[in-house]
């Protein structure tokens, strides 16, 4: 902790954790507490930290008034995958816990996780425990910590590939909190003896002052959307060979509505090092985050704002220091996507990998498509792997040549849609969860992009546009789980049925939109986007993004960094 931190008021979070005796508050108690379905307030913080959120079903909030009933509390469990690769069997356990205890969905999320949603307090235990069993855990999947390590995806890919999804999982394993508080509490395991002192080697008894994200890119694919992360690398690969890393610091998406203290940022390249040093490069910038970052103010604690306040000059000395990695100049890079290339491809090892095109990332069997059942019937013979994108769709890898034609088969009978068949505006779409359970959510987001998007695609045809790629993102908050200030159509909600439009991002994801109008319905969204897209279709230039042509024509000023975000 610096100096000026030494001398502030910590932030009532802050204070909790530091009470909690290293995460475990009262949680056993108001587990066990059959009056209520949900949590103390404190161990709902707490909670985080453990993987899961306290939420409540919105939809039913005016019924169970009426009926002078507590809110639905439900909780939502994230699973840690780091970068993602899970097996036929793992798949397989995640399906059927969904189907037992939650509310018969799985959300592949935008940073290469599961999430159940609906799990009812008496369920909670007995789920993580499954879980556990399964040789998946949700430890520090959410909560002030380091979550979910990103990795693009395939690491069959490549030997590179391989190579990189080694080092994100040796990073995760790294910087997992230690405290046995997780055990205790989910798996029964023993108290750590009276008396004895627990530590947190790294993070100390009030872990971080806000989540930490990391991701890792092998250009020219952006798949992780590493400048979105608090902390990225960028492979340099030469001669099919990985060289080392661009570290990229203080990426975020979350601001407040009319706070303008607050703004999304895409990180700073700050340096490359050679691959050796990546744990101890990536514990050196949880530290410096750890010990400067802002523990009075929570909505400026990301390292983003750390970064900002103290300069990369500083940053780069504290790195030296800490870990004793002198950063070099950064090494050139250059990203042509973000998406994920679906249908059949080849690695490098000879498979057949199955990218599945999954919409909003939610895995259900709704109005007679049965996306849920095709991918558990698929895990069910698969003798590979399954890897969540951080695009929120699922690649189906290492496929012989004779299982691909059994897994062809199940997808053709299933209807699985082929990306090809639709449109690249929603082949790069993204959505976060919101309604009806994200107790943050303003408006609807996965349950209505594909709606709003059948709308857009009219105009798209009408103007010739439907093969052109452009990336589309909706939100129900300005927190921004589903990136959306990264998209060149950015949509948050501001309140039921309205959303802020933003545009001018860069296709690559190293450019954020702005606010380009607010508080727009449906139809007014159409009638906003309808004008610049047929513009776009008359004079863009070849190959012109659409990101980069509303600036060209003035729609819009292009955001330079973080900090002209509103300006
Ligand atoms: Fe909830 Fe906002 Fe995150 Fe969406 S972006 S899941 S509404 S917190």
């Amino acid at each position: 902790m610096d100096q000026e931190q030494k001398n502030i008021t910590l932030s009532p979070i802050e204070v909790i954790k530091e009470k909690s005796d290293y995460l475990r508050g009262t949680i056993k108690e108001s587990l066990g507490d059959p009056l209520t379905g949900g949590l103390r307030k404190d161990d709902q913080v707490l909670i985080k930290f453990h993987g899961t959120y306290q939420q409540q079903d919105r939809d039913l909030d005016d019924e169970r008034k009426r009926q002078k009933l507590e809110p639905l509390y439900s909780f939502l469990i994230r699973v840690r995958v780091p970068g993602g690769v899970t097996t036929p069997q793992q798949w397989l356990s995640m399906d059927r816990l969904s189907e037992e205890y939650g509310d018969q969905t799985l959300k592949l999320t935008t940073r290469q996780a599961f999430q159940f949603h609906g799990v009812l307090k008496r369920n909670l235990k007995t789920t993580i425990q499954e879980i556990n069993k399964s040789l998946l855990d949700t430890i520090a999947a959410c909560g002030d910590v380091n979550r979910n390590v990103m990795c693009s995806a395939n690491p069959f890919e490549s030997s590179v590939h391989g190579e990189v999804a080694e080092d994100a999982k040796r990073i995760s394993a790294h910087l997992t909190p230690q405290t046995n508080a997780y055990h205790e509490i989910w798996l029964d395991g023993k108290l750590v003896d009276g008396g004895e002192k627990e530590e947190e080697p790294l993070y100390g008894k009030l872990y971080l002052p806000r989540k930490f994200k990391i991701a890792i890119a092998i250009p020219p694919r952006n798949d992780t959307d590493v400048l979105s992360n608090d902390l990225g690398f960028i492979a340099i690969v030469e001669n099919g060979k990985l060289l080392g890393y661009n570290v990229t610091v203080g990426g975020g998406m979350a601001y407040t509505f009319g706070n303008i203290e607050t703004y999304p940022r895409t990180a700073d390249v700050a340096g490359y090092f050679p691959k050796e040093q990546i744990v101890d490069v990536a514990e050196a910038v949880l530290i410096f985050q750890r010990d400067h970052g802002n523990r009075s103010e929570r909505k400026n604690a990301r390292l983003k704002y750390t970064i900002d306040r103290l300069g990369l000059d500083f940053f780069n000395a504290e790195i030296k220091r800490t870990s004793g990695v002198q950063l070099a100049p950064p090494k050139e890079y250059r990203f042509d996507s973000m998406g994920d290339k679906y249908g059949w491809t080849t690695g490098a090892d000879g498979f057949w990998h199955y990218t599945v095109f999954v919409e909003g990332g939610k895995l259900a069997d709704r109005n007679g498509y049965l996306a849920k059942t095709a991918l558990r019937e698929i895990a069910g013979i698969h003798q590979g792997s399954f890897i969540l994108t951080g695009n929120q769709n699922v690649v189906i890898a290492r496929v012989t040549n004779d299982q691909k034609v059994v897994i062809e088969k199940l997808l053709k009978k299933y209807r699985i849609i082929e990306a090809s068949g639709i449109s690249l505006l929603r082949q790069n779409s993204i959505a976060c969860a919101a309604l009806p359970y994200c107790g943050l959510a303003f408006a609807e987001a996965e349950r209505y992009l594909p709606t709003l998007i059948d709308r857009i695609d009219k105009v798209l045809e009408a103007n010739g546009l439907l093969q052109t790629p452009i990336s589309i993102r909706m939100t129900g908050c300005p927190n921004g789980c589903g990136r959306p200030f990264l998209s060149e159509i950015g949509l948050v909600g501001r309140a039921p049925g309205l959303y802020n439009l933003y545009l001018g991002a860069a296709f690559v994801g190293d450019r954020l939109n702005k606010l380009y109008k607010e508080m727009l319905s449906g139809d007014e969204i159409i009638n906003a986007l309808s004008p610049i897209l047929e513009d776009y279709a008359l004079t863009r230039t070849q190959d012109e993004y659409f990101g980069d042509f509303v600036i060209r024509k003035g729609y819009i000023k292009a955001t330079t960094e973080g900090k002209n975000f509103h300006s």
